[in-house]
């Protein structure tokens, strides 16, 4: 189980108990699903568009997505057949990494990262390697970390802009570097855009943008945090089509399609309206400044804005300095002293590199931010007074 889940089970105890908790511990957006889309499948449910489909996915959706995603990220030629389409961008991970990693290769991998990259690594027998992606850096990766990290072994790597769970997002440069390392060592990207959306600062760069991607690039996606669609399980990933033939054996012997009603809604959410994911847009700006400035005021806490996703990664080195604890004891203990969940950046987000963070996420209204930072201002008194 992600360790982040752990955080739900006891803010959901303590909440039973009648104590107010506020989750910065959310990953998913807290906007319903754009009505347009539910009406999709409903009408789609309807019409009895409820059998088995095309195992890599409805022909309209594969369109879709083809469009999307050539005019999203700059490829201009993505094919509806280099797309297939998944219950989920979780089940695209899977199957890019499961399909192409065999036992004893050497995967690189994020540290902090999104905790998926690495069970998967390892249920396939690779090894993850982890990569430290540094504050001072703003959590970006870079090429240099790239290539310092190869071995013989080296079998991909992954790549997660804009990040979960810092918040950190790669530069042209870095994505173009990364590219032409892998490319130079032979080595796969795949590639975890599903925060594409969310970029609030600087300009965000897929790695679609190499006119050679069809080489070795696996580019995962899903419309989750875009269209809040999280229950929904929709997601894709596009690679050449041999690839895509090779993931569709993966799919069809695992689970035959993706549901058939919610590729319709999948449709409706490429086709349909976009103004308003800039009204959300707008309203994450906002709570992204007030995550940001909440929390750089509380004494020993010190947080960078980060350019995109829906998260702040907020180091409280000192403040376990003061205290002697653990980033894991601190954030139980925050949790249990004011029902205020942020998740720890160990050992919710693997492996090493995350010890002193917590992951703020500020998908919650701005008063909720406020005052769950104000909360936490005061358990960080409290255990401080109790350290002396
Ligand atoms: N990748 C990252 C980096 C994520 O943060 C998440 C969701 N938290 C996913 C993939 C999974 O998305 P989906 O709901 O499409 O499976």
């Amino acid at each position: 189980m992600e360790k982040v889940f752990e955080y739900f089970d006891r803010a959901a105890a303590l909440a039973e108990k009648g104590m107010e908790v506020i989750s910065f511990g959310i990953g998913q957006p807290d906007f319903p699903t754009p009505e347009h889309i539910c009406e999709a499948a409903k009408n789609a449910i309807d019409a009895g568009f409820t059998t088995y489909v095309s195992p890599p996915g409805i022909r309209e959706l594969r369109e879709a997505i083809a469009e999307h995603v050539s005019e999203f990220t700059g490829a201009g030629d993505v094919k509806p057949e280099e797309v297939i389409v998944l219950p989920g961008c979780k089940a695209a991970i899977f199957l890019a990494i499961a399909s192409y990693v065999e036992p004893g290769d050497e995967v690189i991998v994020p540290d902090p990262g999104f905790p998926t990259y690495e069970c998967v690594v390892r249920y396939a027998g690779g090894r993850p390697v982890f990569l430290p992606l540094r504050e001072e850096l703003d959590f970006r990766m870079t090429p240099e970390a790239v290539q310092d990290a190869i071995t013989e072994k080296t079998k991909m790597v992954i790549v997660n802009s804009p990040h979960n769970p810092t918040g950190g997002m790669c530069t042209k440069t870095d994505i173009q570097g990364i590219l032409e390392v892998a490319k130079e060592h032979g080595i796969l990207v795949v590639s975890d855009e599903i925060y594409d959306h969310y970029v609030y600062d600087g300009e965000f760069t897929s790695v679609l943008v190499d006119p050679e991607w069809r080489d070795f690039v696996l580019y995962l996606n899903g419309f989750s945090k875009t269209y809040s669609m999280t229950g929904w399980r929709l997601g894709y990933i596009v690679a050449n089509a041999k690839a895509i033939e090779r993931l569709t054996i993966f799919a069809v012997n695992n689970f035959s399609c993706t549901a058939s009603f919610v590729q319709k809604a999948g449709v409706a959410a490429i086709r349909g309206p976009q103004d308003f994911f800039k009204r959300v847009l707008d309203e994450y700006k906002r709570r992204r400044e007030a995550a940001y400035r909440a929390f750089k005021s509380i004494p020993g806490v010190k947080v960078r804005k980060s350019p995109g996703a829906f998260y702040i990664f907020p180091n409280i080195k000192e403040i376990l300095k003061q205290t002697g604890l653990t980033t894991e004891q601190f954030a139980i203990k925050m949790l249990e002293l004011k029902g205020v969940v942020t998740p720890p950046g160990v050992p919710s987000f693997p492996l090493k590199a995350g010890e002193g963070y917590l992951r703020v996420s500020y998908a919650l209204p701005v008063e909720k931010i406020e005052r769950g930072a104000e909360r936490f201002r005061e358990g960080v008194e409290e255990l401080l007074e109790k350290a002396f």
